[in-house]
């Protein structure tokens, strides 16, 4: 358990991990990292098991502490019953003899080898049958590695449901860097979101008189100035830039663990990319990367945020947003320069998303802010043109 002290009104924060170690060579501490566990079963995908899969297997094997293996052999690993069922299915190789008097022995450990759906599916396997579990990252792509809930497709649409948070998250630096690169951009995308998450947070303070974290807060920002400061260096797959994602994706995956919800990592940015991504799911089409789609919507809500600085005659509301309006300016030059690319691009879906994300989440964010004033229809129709100009 990691646990701090904190000035606001929790007084200390405590998150259930053990430990992350992001390094260059990461994954050969593992055994030491493990000390204790004696059947540790791996689950990869093909692209995975490549990428970090083979050598953790053979490191845990070495110091006899491997119990299974099981690598998805599908093209794409969806995080739905059949995906879960399939972990559990192979905790033994199908082909194992059976002991009709006893049942199937279980490990003790599950180590998840992979970035999203890999992830989400040992969560909610490790849950259910009470079997604690770790991460090797193989993709510095999306915040959700230290999340405890698991965004699960069930009929015909997508829930998040209550898993576990992993033990250990292991990410070996020399295994990230070789990530395909539309990733780490999805990655740095998905840090960019905490700017307008932070925001929303500051605003739900101050309007609806909600809890915040000053520390958390400061610190999540912080992480994600660093990532746009060094953000640049990602088309070199430059180490610093990639450790740089990676802590920015612990600041605000312990900050949710501390604080109880998922306010360190998402605001109204989030709830906005989920209804995209719903849309897809919807329809059965193949998802776009978490990271880029939460990227996108972060330019749109900045693009509301700066409309209401420029409109509004509240002169807290003009403070409050003013702070972080060099922020949003940074991250739109970054995203032209970088040529960070938009995943959604037609006028009725981008809309049509921010209108589904008003009513889908019982969250304050500039979303609930410009409904009370009457607003949100007007700013909806002119963020998504000026989106549009720069996509
Ligand atoms: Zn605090
Ligand atoms: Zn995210």
């Amino acid at each position: 358990m990691i646990e701090i002290t904190c000035s606001c009104e929790k007084k200390t924060h405590k998150a259930p991990m053990e430990m992350c170690e992001i390094s260059s060579g990461a994954i050969y501490k593992i055994p030491k990292i493990l000390k204790g566990y004696k059947k540790v079963y791996i689950v990869a995908d093909s692209n995975t098991y490549k990428a970090a899969g083979k050598y953790v297997e053979d490191i845990l094997k070495e110091n006899d502490m491997l119990y299974n293996t099981f690598v998805f052999d599908d093209q794409l690993v969806l995080p739905n019953a059949q995906s879960i069922g399939k972990v559990l299915l192979n905790f033994q190789p199908l082909d194992a003899k059976p002991n009709i008097f006893e049942y199937c022995p279980m490990p003790d450990f599950i180590l998840a080898v992979g970035s999203g759906s890999l992830n989400d599916i040992c969560r909610v396997v490790s849950y259910r049958i009470g079997l604690p579990y770790g991460i090797v990252a193989t993709a510095p792509s999306m915040d959700g590695y230290a999340s405890a809930g698991s965004p699960i497709l069930h009929d015909g649409t997508k829930s998040t449901i209550q898993g576990t948070t992993p033990k250990y998250i292991i990410a070996d630096i020399d295994v990230l860097k070789e990530a395909p690169y539309d990733m780490m951009l999805a990655g740095i995308g998905d840090m960019f979101g905490k700017y307008t998450g932070m925001l929303d947070w500051e605003l739900a303070r101050d309007y609806t008189g909600e809890y915040f974290c000053d520390k958390i807060s400061a610190d999540v920002i912080e992480a994600t100035n660093k990532c746009l400061a060094n953000g640049y260096n990602i088309a070199d797959r430059n180490p610093e830039c990639i450790k740089n994602i990676m802590d920015g994706f612990l600041v605000t995956g312990l900050g949710m663990a501390f604080i109880g919800n998922s306010r360190p990592a998402s605001g109204s940015e989030h709830i906005i990319a989920h209804a995209w991504e719903l849309f897809d799911v919807e329809a059965a089409n193949a998802p776009h990367l978490h990271g880029l789609e939460v990227c996108e919507a972060t330019r749109l809500v900045a693009i509301m945020y700066k409309m209401l600085h420029k409109e509004t005659e509240d002169a807290h509301l003009k403070q409050l947003i003013e702070k972080y309006i060099p922020y949003f300016n940074a991250v739109e030059e970054f995203c032209k320069k970088m040529k960070v690319p938009p995943t959604v691009v037609k006028r009725e879906t981008i809309l049509a998303g921010i209108k589904r994300a008003l009513i889908m989440r019982d969250r304050y964010t500039i979303l609930f802010y410009l409904r009370d004033i009457g607003k949100f229809d007007e700013y909806a129709e002119k963020a998504t043109d000026e989106l549009l100009k720069l996509i």
